[in-house]
């Protein structure tokens, strides 16, 4: 029967897999002009203080707005622009553009924040990551304070040595980090520890329906004890109701960032956004 299971192997899975590597030799061509053409842009997720209800931050999330296919979401394109190596231009632009914005809201008034951009694994690898993120802010004249980075726990692991002697410079700059995604992964207390990491954003799979779901509470509290006995802060992504709020809240949860407050918001919506809060006129708590 090996040979009758092989051809339906085949006759179905061919055309997905066809179908698939087209999909992605077609990114990859509409990706290799894209940055020319400057069809690439970042939206900003606003992050909140769950205690103070202020706004600390935006994560800076990229987006495609692609001729004829209207706005590409990076789960499609990122994991392509990593295997043809295009990830390095353009997190090299997502660096510089997220510090010029930010700069530009510093001068329209904006209390101190950060900006939270996303690295990718290869940006450690190729090219000068820290000479990058000098450059971003250098060029933009934003101060480094001003600046997050988010790496995932695989960048740590994937070549420690290396990663810790550009993490090593990249803190010195002075810029601050955070672990992306976490729980996902499988780093180690001892890693956390090594990488002086300031935060860990708990990832939205856990958050999401937290409410429903006890095994979900029990790791979200773990991650947040474990965070603050490690002098660490923790953040929620995915929260996108109030009761949702309430418990990170019973957990001790020190920030979120979900729907509940703000979808990721076009860059005008944003600096309106990053006003209205100040003014304590934006839906601070639930
Ligand atoms: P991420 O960094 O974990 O970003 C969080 C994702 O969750 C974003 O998706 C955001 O829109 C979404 N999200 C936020 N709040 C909620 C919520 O309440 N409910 C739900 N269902 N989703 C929520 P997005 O913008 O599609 O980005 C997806 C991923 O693409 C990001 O995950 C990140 O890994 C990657 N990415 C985005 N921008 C960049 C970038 O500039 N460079 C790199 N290397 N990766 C990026
Ligand atoms: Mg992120
Ligand atoms: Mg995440
Ligand atoms: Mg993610």
């Amino acid at each position: 029967h090996a040979k009758h299971q092989g051809r339906n192997t085949w006759c179905t899975f061919a055309p997905s897999m066809l179908s698939d590597a087209a999909d992605r030799l077609d990114i990859r061509n509409g990706l290799a002009q894209a940055l020319q053409r400057d069809e690439l842009m970042l939206y900003y997720q606003p992050q909140i203080d769950l205690a103070t209800g202020r706004l600390i931050g935006v994560e800076a999330l990229i987006r495609w707005q692609r001729p004829g296919h209207g706005l590409v979401s990076p789960a499609r394109f990122i994991p392509v622009a990593e295997e043809c190596g295009l990830i390095v231009p353009i997190g090299a632009w997502v660096l510089r553009t997220a510090c010029r914005q930010m700069a530009q809201w510093r001068a329209a008034g904006a209390p101190p924040m950060v900006v939270a951009v996303n690295l990718s694994a290869l940006q450690f690898g190729r090219g000068d990551l820290e000479q990058d993120v000098h450059a971003a802010l250098e060029q933009a004249g934003l101060p480094a304070g001003w600046l997050e980075l988010e790496l995932t726990e695989s960048i740590l692991l994937q070549n420690p040595e290396q990663v810790l002697a550009i993490v090593q410079r990249l803190r010195k700059l002075g810029v601050s980090l955070s672990v992306d995604d976490f729980g996902t992964g499988y780093s180690s207390l001892a890693y956390l520890k090594q990488f002086a990491v300031d935060k860990l954003k708990i990832d939205q799979s856990f958050v999401r329906a937290i409410d429903a779901h006890p095994d979900d509470t029990a790791i979200v509290r773990a991650i947040v004890q474990m965070a603050h006995s490690l002098g660490l802060k923790t953040i929620a992504e995915g929260v996108e109701n109030a009761a949702v709020l309430e418990l990170l809240r019973k957990l001790g949860c020190d920030e979120v960032q979900g729907y509940h407050y703000a979808r990721p918001l076009p860059a005008a919506d944003t600096l309106s956004f990053i006003l209205a809060a100040q003014q304590g006129a934006a839906p601070a708590t639930a």
